[in-house]
């Protein structure tokens, strides 16, 4: 996020004097007590470890099984055009996958934009499977999904008022807030309407 917003959201954690730990692997809570590797165990009452997103450990069970490539971050190592690297008779999006040719944020908003693409890109495949296409067929009939440079990222910081994140901007106020309860709203009332999942909805 950009270092504006950071240093909102890092003040905003502060004045509610949550003690903040950086960098250190959180290995399990005993006795009211969180541990780390290498790191003195804290006394709390309510730990939150912060990890970010991170593909289910099945996944990277079944992809060594199957010699499908990996990325560091455990997720399956894809292209722009949502192929396995490996193994292009596969494919991957959202939070399971992480791009090798590109950098795309694990986030609802980047997970949802993938959906189409995939979609296309399943048909597109199945297509020339049953014409009998060779795989090299199948690469070039496929779409490239491209992540918008810049995503919102609204946080409520559940005082009426929300920390904004857009490129290198970082903001932050009641208006942020409403800003973002209109969004989320909208996003839930499509969901009441249809079954059908939202595509180009900025979360
Ligand atoms: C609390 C929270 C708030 C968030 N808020 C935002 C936000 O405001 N904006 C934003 O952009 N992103 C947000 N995110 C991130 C966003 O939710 C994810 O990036 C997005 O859901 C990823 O979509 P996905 O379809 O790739 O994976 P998921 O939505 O995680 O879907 C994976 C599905 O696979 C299922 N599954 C797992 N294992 C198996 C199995 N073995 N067999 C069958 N099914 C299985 C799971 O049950 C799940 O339904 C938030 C995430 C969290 C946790």
């Amino acid at each position: 996020m950009s270092p504006l917003a950071a240093r909102l959201a890092h003040a905003s954690l502060l004045d509610r004097r949550i003690d903040l730990r950086f960098g250190h692997r959180y290995v399990g809570a005993e006795r009211g007590a969180a541990r780390f590797e290498a790191h003195p165990a804290v006394n709390a009452d309510l730990v939150i470890v912060a990890t970010g997103a991170r593909p289910p450990q099945w996944l990277g069970l079944a992809a060594a099984r199957d010699t499908v490539s990996v990325a560091a971050d455990g997720g399956l190592a894809i292209r722009s055009d949502l192929r396995s690297a490996s193994h292009p008779a596969v494919f991957a999006a959202g939070d399971c996958a992480t791009f090798i040719d590109q950098s795309v944020p694990k986030s609802g908003v980047h997970a949802l934009r993938q959906g189409p693409v995939l979609a296309r890109n399943l048909a597109r495949g199945l297509c020339a499977a049953n014409g009998g296409a060779p795989a090299s067929a199948l690469a070039v009939a496929a779409e490239r999904f491209a992540p918008r440079r810049w995503t919102l990222a609204l946080l409520n910081r559940c005082d009426g008022s929300a920390i904004g994140a857009w490129g290198p901007l970082g903001f932050a106020g009641e208006w942020a807030w409403r800003w973002k309860d209109r969004i989320d709203r909208r996003f839930m009332a499509r969901f009441d309407q249809d079954d059908e999942a939202p595509g180009d909805t900025a979360v």
